[in-house]
């Protein structure tokens, strides 16, 4: 089957010209090059994709080097590991040397040697990902579907391409959910016995590559989909027995995604997430995923204000009373608990602080000050308190009306 006429189709013009371009140098160093994963995929689907994968039979890091001199394309090299990354302005393009690997035991990164295009697609995933298209010269556009990738794509199918593909690497178990969930496919009937044969084998698995997933699940449009199939799975319950994904979880996500202004949506999902985690064990997730320290401090604080939201549900409170009760929290934390409550009266008040109490700020800074014969030190901390607080509650709203407040305090002070 020949794709050349797809491809035209189905890349931008400037990606196109690459292609050819790459196809062309590779032709003259004497390689075989070829399109592989998702974006064959996604050609198929009809999907917008354009992160391209290159597989290079011999030598990509050669040819890389080769193509980065006759564009403006930034090269990234990683020898060791035979790849490289072409960087332009609205793209990249990956290089690898095509390898071959071998697991000596369940989890372990496994041991590469450079190999064929077919060594290369069978260490992979799933069928559907294991289709290439060849960018050589002498048959441009053929393609190389070894493991039936299409029919599976056709039957809407998600097939790993040997029984121990999931002991291997149980984050496939993971990566075989959120293909699933993302184009409405169904595991294959062995695939699926497999898997749920191995959810075990996820204690094998670093925190770090299953926070990786985590995140890559999160980067989905409807991550609750993939979430709450990990829950009936068992999978989640495996990487911490307090992890749900029920209505709840489903709920929220969608509420996230509609807010105005989310925050950083990973970050939020992760907040919620963990909403219904214990301290304990929210101390042993974050130290078993390896959560970065920023988010941790997020996840934290959320369930820190989580016992605090009692005294953010009186519908009286001022302006300044609420920004006290929020002011050390991280903002994606109070995100998550405005979310997260059932009370609008709680929700106004954090989406209140979020907007708007969070900016506030005096017009008269220390200098100013000083020129009113207010001297610097815990005098002027006090001042500039109590100012802050008067403009919060619109007690004094113009540089005149802190003045005259300010003016009136320093006797007293
Ligand atoms: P998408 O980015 O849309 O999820 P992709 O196919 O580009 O799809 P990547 O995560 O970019 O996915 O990975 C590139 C390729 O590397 C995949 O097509 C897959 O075949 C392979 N791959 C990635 N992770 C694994 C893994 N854990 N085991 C086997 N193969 C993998
Ligand atoms: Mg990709």
């Amino acid at each position: 089957m020949n794709l050349a006429r797809q491809i035209e189709q189905y890349l931008t013009q400037p990606l196109l010209e690459l292609v050819k371009d790459i196809s062309r140098q590779a032709s003259n160093q004497g390689q075989r090059v070829y399109l592989v994963g998702g974006v064959v995929r996604d050609l198929f689907l009809g999907y917008p994709n354009f992160d391209l994968d290159l597989v290079v039979e011999g030598d990509a890091v050669k040819l890389a080097q080769q193509v980065a001199e006759t564009s403006q394309a930034k090269l990234l090299t990683h020898r060791r590991f035979g790849t490289a990354k072409l960087r332009y302005e609205n793209f990249t393009v990956d290089l690898a040397t095509a390898r071959k690997e071998t697991y000596a035991r369940p989890g372990a990164l496994p041991a590469v040697t450079p190999g064929t295009l077919k060594d290369d697609l069978i260490r992979r995933d799933f069928s559907i990902n294991t289709m290439a298209i060849s960018l050589a010269s002498n048959d441009y556009g053929e393609l190389v579907d070894p493991y039936q990738g299409k029919g599976d794509l056709e039957h809407r199918l998600i097939r790993i391409l040997h029984p121990k593909s999931f002991s291997d690497d149980a984050t496939r178990i993971l990566r075989g959910v959120r293909y699933e969930q993302r184009f409405g496919f169904e595991f294959e009937a062995q695939t699926a016995q497999l898997l749920k044969r191995n959810i075990s084998m996820l204690d094998t698995i670093s925190g770090d590559r299953i926070r990786h997933e985590l995140e890559l699940i999160f980067k989905e449009k409807q991550p609750e989909f993939a979430i709450k199939r990990l829950a009936e799975l068992g999978v989640l319950p495996r990487i911490n027995p307090f992890l749900k994904g029920d209505g709840w979880i489903a709920e929220k996500f969608d509420k996230a995604r509609r807010l105005k202004k989310p925050a950083q949506l990973p970050s939020l999902y992760f907040c919620l997430l963990s909403y219904s985690f214990s301290d304990r064990g929210i101390e042993q997730f974050l130290a078993h995923l390896n959560i970065p320290a920023k988010l941790s401090r997020a996840m934290r604080d959320t369930l820190r204000l989580k016992t605090k939201l009692p005294l953010l549900d009186k519908p009286s409170l001022k302006p300044s009373e609420i920004y006290y009760l929020l002011w050390e929290y991280e903002p994606v934390a109070i995100q998550a608990n405005a979310i997260a409550s059932e009370s609008p009266t709680v929700y106004r008040h954090l989406q209140l602080f979020l907007t708007k109490l969070r900016y506030v700020r005096t017009s008269l800074d220390g200098e100013e000050l000083k020129r009113l014969g207010i001297s610097a030190g815990p005098e002027m901390g006090k001042v500039l308190q109590i100012l802050h607080k008067a403009k919060l509650d619109e007690e004094v709203r113009t540089r005149a009306d802190e003045k005259k407040l300010a003016l009136s305090l320093s006797p007293k002070l």
